[in-house]
């Protein structure tokens, strides 16, 4: 689930940034500003530079993707911005358009801590019946919990989750819900950070959430865990099955997406 936003977060701007020149100190915070700024000057340079960079989730186009910037930790060069997408969304983005060609009219899509880039991709198919939850405020359209869910049992033909599934402390009830929710012949996908090699070991799980409120990162377990709900697993690479040049344009890498089909009933 997204986090809930923070206390510190909702404070107006001058209380927020003293408290974070408590944290960091002066010469931290100080670096915090510059990084902050940087995207900004980052901003003026794709008014003018070179579109080698495109978003397959917005159509932006640009000479530079924004850096990431948190208060300890920056990474370079990955978000949009437009969209705020990230490597995952774009990765994720040009799977979801091919296996959204692939569905019904009128096919019926859950979507867990909708994010704003992959919002935009969904609604690029108009006939969808699309539905994004969360527990917090963030919700599109409903407040859920994802380990109990408010609809009836085999609603959806596609469910995603993004980067939630960690946040979850009894993910066992979460996927039996994902699963129950999934008509026959739909599908599951789950994207979640993982371990080292998570095609051939197992999850490791924290006794206590990490600083990132994550639970665990998962392992080749987690197919074994959608087969026991009863639903066909497999893991694929995204975007590895993009050229190299292309992977540098979308600034995306492979990461794993493993994915849950509930066979269809015999007609
Ligand atoms: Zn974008």
């Amino acid at each position: 689930m997204s986090p809930v936003p923070s206390a510190d977060s909702r404070r107006p701007a001058i209380p927020r940034d003293l408290a974070r020149v408590g944290r960091l100190g002066a010469a931290g915070y100080a670096r915090y500003r510059w990084m902050r700024l940087r995207n900004r000057i980052f901003r003026l340079v794709n008014l003018v530079g070179p579109a080698r960079h495109r978003c397959p989730c917005c159509g932006w186009r640009g000479a530079r993707f924004l850096d990431f910037v948190r208060e300890t930790r920056v990474t370079p060069g990955i978000v949009c911005p437009r969209c705020r997408s990230q490597p995952r969304h774009r990765a994720l983005s040009a799977f979801l358009v091919d296996h959204l060609a692939t569905l019904p009219v009128d096919a019926a899509v859950l979507h867990f801590a909708p994010e704003r880039a992959l919002v935009r991709v969904f609604a690029q198919s108009p006939r969808l019946r699309y539905v994004g939850v969360d527990r917090d405020r963030r919700a599109r359209d409903l407040r859920a919990d994802v380990t109990a869910l408010p609809f009836r049992a085999e609603t959806f033909n596609l469910v995603l989750s993004c980067h939630l599934l960690e946040h979850v402390r009894d993910d066992t009830a979460a996927l039996a819900e994902m699963a129950r929710v999934t008509i026959p012949g739909g599908s599951v996908l789950i994207m979640a950070p993982t371990v080292r090699d998570c095609e051939t070991r197992p999850t490791i799980a924290f006794a206590e959430p990490d600083w990132q409120g994550h639970w665990r990162n998962y392992g080749c377990d987690l197919l074994d865990r959608l087969e026991a709900m009863k639903l066909r697993a497999r893991l694929v690479w995204l975007a590895r099955v993009l050229p190299p040049g292309q992977q540098a344009e979308l600034a995306v890498h492979p990461e794993p997406l493993f994915i849950g089909e509930k066979p269809a009933r015999p007609s």
